[in-house]
């Protein structure tokens, strides 16, 4: 059985008519940049964030960068980043002038702490980027507690829900998110966003992402050219009706895995107690995931591991490396494996995605799961 690790057909395919429409649409309105769709698709997402403003952007690096600038981020400032999580969180920072502090992570919920945020703050410490990673919450109050604004790197996390009903995206300062095809809210094409309950960032990131102007005339900072497209946009708005029922059946994509019996071959994610995890991509993590890796993708399923080595050791970030460690990236690094977890994915396809794990096993220990 074939089983992508992303999936783009089953979901998209009952609104391709909508989709379709919604394109004639804007090609008709002639108003391709900034217009009514943009405008409607900020307001109907920031209802569903709970938060008083969304800004849409071309993407979701550029609403990183866009954020710290909008959070005051500048030259000689620090920015506490995980070291754990895909490239763009931490490439977004030096744009700004700003300099990654590389953090570490939980190793259960492979998100930052407060206990792993805390040494790294300093006097320059301007905001701590917290990456929802895979679709795990991080506990953002607990590190605003420290005293330091927080920005939520949402991109894996769209439709994730805290404890307490709370949304990611919701509770930092202000938060992003990526509209990357695969994403948990994807259009055809790039797109990303700003989500922010404050007055003052929201209108600072809509004057950066038009070349730092609010009438188009005088041009008061040095900004972007950063837009969500409008097409963009009414793709947008025919599918975030159906990001809940998504994220519920995202959500038990793990459940699925645990009764296929997964759990007993490898480790599976561990969730924030009562939180909705949304799962982007659904990481276990084994000793053995280079070899089950190899076995799952022979078998025409997707399964990959993402980030190795981690963000401090990547070539272009080695100046920012700092001499810390890190241990808990440096094992994930090693030791993780994302396997699918679309909407749509069934109990056959995550049995058949068990057995073949198993597969790739048998004859090597089953003591996998505990050593990781
Ligand atoms: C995808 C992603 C981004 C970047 O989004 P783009 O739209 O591809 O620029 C940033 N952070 C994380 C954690 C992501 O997964």
């Amino acid at each position: 059985m074939e089983i992508p690790l992303f999936d783009l057909r089953r979901p998209l395919e009952p609104f391709e008519g909508a989709l379709l429409e919604a394109a004639a649409r804007t090609l008709r309105s002639r108003r391709f940049i900034l217009g009514p769709e943009v405008e409607a698709f900020e307001r109907e997402l920031a209802r569903y964030l709970g938060v008083r403003e969304v800004v849409g952007v071309a993407n979701g690096t550029d609403a990183l960068t866009i954020a710290l600038r909008a959070l005051g981020a500048g030259p000689g400032d620090e920015v506490i980043v995980p070291a754990f999580t895909f490239y763009a969180s931490a490439e977004a920072i030096p744009p700004t002038g700003a300099r990654p502090v590389f953090c570490d992570v939980d190793p259960e919920l492979m998100v930052l702490t407060p206990e792993t945020v805390k040494p790294r703050l300093s006097r320059r410490t301007r905001a701590v980027i917290a990456v929802h990673l895979f679709g795990n919450l991080a506990p953002v109050g607990e590190i605003e507690a420290l005293g330091v604004p927080v920005l939520e790197d949402a991109a894996q996390a769209l439709g994730s829900r805290a404890p307490d009903g709370a949304m990611a995206g919701s509770l930092g300062r202000a938060a992003t998110f990526s509209f990357y095809p695969t994403k948990n809210l994807g259009c055809a094409g790039d797109g990303g966003a700003i989500a922010t309950s404050d007055a003052q960032v929201a209108e600072l990131a809509r004057t950066l992402r038009f070349h730092g102007s609010r009438d188009q005339r005088s041009f008061e900072l040095v900004g972007f050219n950063s837009r969500l497209d409008e097409l963009q946009a009414a793709f947008l708005r025919v599918l975030l009706p159906q990001l809940e029922g998504w994220c519920e059946d995202r959500a038990r994509c793990l459940e699925r895995y645990r009764k296929a019996g997964l759990g007993e071959l490898v480790r599976l994610p561990a969730v924030l107690p009562g939180a909705r995890a949304a799962w982007h991509v659904l990481v276990v993590r084994s000793p053995h995931v280079d070899r089950i890796a190899a076995v799952l993708r022979e078998a025409g399923i997707g399964a990959r591991v993402y980030y190795r080595p981690p963000l401090h050791r990547q070539p272009a970030m080695s100046r920012y490396a700092g001499s810390s460690a890190l241990p808990a990236s440096e094992h994930l690094a090693l030791t993780h494996l994302a396997l699918p977890s679309w909407p749509g994915l069934g109990p056959r396809e995550a049995r058949a995605i068990t057995e073949r794990v198993a597969v790739a096993l048998a004859g090597i220990g089953a003591d996998a799961p505990s050593r990781c």
